[in-house]
């Protein structure tokens, strides 16, 4: 099968847009518009950790694309163009199509072009790095340190579907093919809220994305913040997939479950409206929450005013 440079040039050497130097060189180079910052994150995918060895490569090529993009959505920040190194044990040639169209078709959708990386070859099972670029204009940026007391706390999109269909993957739920074809393509086609990101900055005090979990994350925030939360459970967008399941199932996907990719951000209560009206001009759904206090830790209660005990929570790879 190709050698090293051969599988670059049949798999990952699609043309960059004019103005752009892509794949080919020792470097790419990208055009950069005056006045903007470049904002820059990367993941890593690894099998067997974030991946099962048989999932289908197309999804894995939009999923490795999609987690690092979310990280650009949740600074509301703009994708210019990407990375990606691969280290992977042989040179499979279905793997290779499925996983560069599931890659390249994310890529064209949310104009974020493939201009360079890294191929090798591993002793043992596959990796994946993505690198993202993005643009956004100078103190735009949501960071997490931005969230004050009295800010709403918001989620978009709905929660849980992601982690039910992890755990019936992992035989960790009794088999259940209905709710595996309900939930599967939350984990496994997560859609990075770029629109949503974009228009939120500037407006929202803090944003994160969810990958670990709703409750691990947003602590992100608070800590960063130096504040607390309440979090009303019964407002929660739980995913109407989960409707069937034991409470207790429902609330450690909904609190705990992660590999999300929904935007959780703050913001003072006079932007309730227009942050509506931008979730409903790029048809995504928010969702508040909770707010912010001054006393540090999260509470979460019910509508009836009982506390829920944030299950066993978040995913720590050194835990
Ligand atoms: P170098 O010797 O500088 O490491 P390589 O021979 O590794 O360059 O790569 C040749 C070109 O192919 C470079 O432009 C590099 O960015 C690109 N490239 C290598 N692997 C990938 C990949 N998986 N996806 C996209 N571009 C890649
Ligand atoms: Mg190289």
């Amino acid at each position: 099968m190709a050698n090293e440079f051969d599988l670059i040039a049949r798999y990952f050497s699609r043309p960059a847009p004019t103005g752009f130097l892509g794949v080919g060189d020792d470097c790419a180079l990208l055009p950069v518009r005056p006045g903007f910052q470049l904002a820059t994150s990367t993941d890593l995918l690894i099998e067997g950790r974030h991946f099962f060895a048989d999932v289908d490569p197309s999804t894995l090529g939009h999923k490795a694309l999609a987690v690092n993009l979310s990280d650009l959505a949740a600074m509301g920040a703009k994708p210019v163009a990407c990375l990606l190194s691969l280290s992977l044990p042989q040179a499979d040639a279905d793997w290779l199509k499925g996983f560069s169209d599931g890659f390249y078709a994310l890529a064209k959708e949310t104009h974020c072009p493939l201009v360079g990386g890294d191929t090798a070859r591993s002793p043992s099972g596959i990796t994946i790095s993505v690198t993202v670029l993005g643009e956004i204009q100078p103190g735009k940026a949501m960071l997490r340190s931005g969230a004050q007391p009295d800010d709403d706390i918001w989620v978009s999109g709905t929660l849980g579907a992601a982690d039910i269909a992890l755990r019936l993957l992992q035989k960790k739920l009794p088999d259940n093919a209905t709710l595996l074809a309900a939930t599967r393509s939350a984990l496994e086609r997560p859609q990075p809220q770029l629109l949503l990101g974009q228009c939120l900055a500037g407006i929202a005090h803090a944003a994160l994305d969810i990958s670990d979990g709703l409750v691990q994350d947003l602590g992100h925030i608070l800590n960063a913040s130096g504040c607390g939360a309440q979090l009303d459970y019964d407002a929660l967008p739980v995913d109407a997939a989960l409707a069937g399941l034991p409470l207790n199932v429902q609330q450690e996907a909904v609190l705990g479950g992660g590999d999300v990719y929904q935007l959780c951000f703050t913001a003072p209560a006079h932007q309730r409206d227009y942050i509506l009206a931008q979730a409903q001009s790029v048809a995504v759904r928010v969702t508040r929450i909770g707010r912010i206090t001054r006393q540090r830790g999260v509470l979460i209660k019910d509508s009836r005013g009982r506390s829920i005990t944030p299950p066993s929570m978040g995913f720590d790879h050194f835990a």
